[in-house]
């Protein structure tokens, strides 16, 4: 069979641009994966945040069989009636008007960009700057990665997209010191996912908004990961009492499926035909999973248990943290961040999945928590026992390390 990739050998055929272990997943449900030689794994990692309904939900794979065998791909030059519902139910359950669907979070925030600098174009005498923050994330696509704040990106692949500087993330003066005759937007995530998890303040935010009246910007708030009940309420905006005039969503959105949204209100929709588009844009198959998604986040049950589930995660964290001296536990709804020792998060992560459980270090300091949104109180506790065995673990390597050296 000499077009199987060899279960003995790693492969060389995918590019190498991560750093992957070499463990092979081959199912997944719920809570849990499995690999190639039968081992199980705890997971909170969730396709990173994107897993909202754990693995291989019964909800998507029904919309997917169901979709798949009525119409797959009409093509975007027609109207298709998954995507017009989802729409319908995205506007209805937020403060936005219309909605452009896309297949990930970098392309929505793409559309997010051009969308301000078409506004610009028409309505503030060719204004194009986005202000952006330092640590901020908004995708790997050249101007969303000209957008990201992540340290070391700008000089990654030169010369980077002008037109966004870069502001001090809660720190209102710093975003007052870059408004100028060509300032059109603002734009951030209202929690910094892989800067760490950073929640922006409240004041921070209703401080943007002011400022986005008094100077006549767009509020662009990039949802991808805080969107879809990940903190709580379905969108993070509910938390600040803050009205953005443009909103992407992406990961949690499909469920594991790649589907993204572009949505902005009336005074922001200046896509006019030719602006915007693509291949895969508003199919109706990802559509299908998404509108299957949404009627199952979009309720105050669900959205009841992902606070509960937040509370008693956030609680187990901070126990944890204390009882091993460990930092700062940061986050909301299931989004959590813990502040570990300086660079121990990398080898922590390695310690979690050797005792079978999946985590991420979205810096060399700090673990993240992603579990779905539909874990029960048992599964939220049997993580936070999984984890106080792995602080037990490596707390017991380094101080052996330490008094060997
Ligand atoms: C993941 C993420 C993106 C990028 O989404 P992709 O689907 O990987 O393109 C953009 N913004 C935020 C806040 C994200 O977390």
């Amino acid at each position: 069979m000499p077009y199987l990739s060899n279960p003995s050998q790693p492969s060389h055929a995918l590019m190498n641009t991560v750093v992957r272990p070499e463990t092979v997943f081959v199912r997944g449900r719920g809570a849990w994966l499995y690999d190639e030689i039968g081992l199980a794994y705890f997971d909170w990692v969730q396709g990173w945040a994107v897993n909202c309904l754990g693995h291989s939900p019964d909800v998507v794979a029904a919309a997917l069989a169901r979709q798949a065998t009525t119409l797959l791909n009409p093509s975007p030059a027609y109207l298709n009636r998954p995507a017009m519902d989802l729409a319908a139910r995205l506007v209805a359950a937020s403060v936005f008007d219309e909605v452009f669907f896309a297949s990930s979070g970098a392309e929505a925030n793409e559309g997010a960009i051009k969308l301000a600098r078409k506004w610009g174009r028409l309505h503030r005498g060719g204004a194009h700057e986005i202000i952006t923050f330092a640590n901020g994330y908004h995708g790997r696509t050249i101007a969303t990665m000209s957008a990201t704040g992540k340290p070391g990106w700008d000089i990654y692949y030169p010369p980077q997209v002008p037109g966004f500087p870069k502001a001090v993330f809660n720190d209102l003066a710093s975003v007052e010191a870059l408004i100028g005759p060509a300032t059109v937007a603002i734009m951030l995530e209202p929690v910094q996912g892989e800067g760490g998890v950073r929640p922006a303040s409240k004041a921070f935010m209703r401080g943007l908004r002011a400022l986005c009246d008094l100077h006549g910007l767009l509020l662009i708030l990039d949802e991808v990961q805080t969107g879809c009940g990940r903190t709580g309420p379905l969108f993070a905006y509910q938390h600040y009492g803050v009205e953005p005039d443009i909103m992407t969503l992406g990961k949690g959105l499909g469920a594991g499926v790649p589907i993204s949204a572009l949505l902005a209100k009336h005074h922001a929709c200046v896509f006019q035909p030719g602006d915007q588009g693509g291949t895969f844009c508003a199919n109706p198959l990802v559509c299908a999973v998404g509108e299957a998604v949404m009627q199952v986040l979009d309720t105050p049950e669900f959205l009841a248990n992902v606070a509960a589930r937040g509370e008693q995660l956030a609680q187990g964290l901070r126990t944890l943290s204390r009882n091993f001296g460990l930092g700062e536990v940061r986050g909301s709804g299931l989004l959590w961040a813990l502040e570990v020792g300086a660079d121990d998060a990398v080898e922590m992560v390695e310690t979690a999945r050797r005792h079978g459980f999946l985590l991420n270090a979205p810096r060399s300091h700090c673990l993240r928590f992603m579990p779905a949104l539909n874990s029960s109180a048992v599964e939220i506790d049997h993580g936070l026992r999984l984890l106080e065995k792995v602080l037990a673990a490596h707390r017991f390597v380094t101080r052996n390390v330490a008094e060997v050296a």
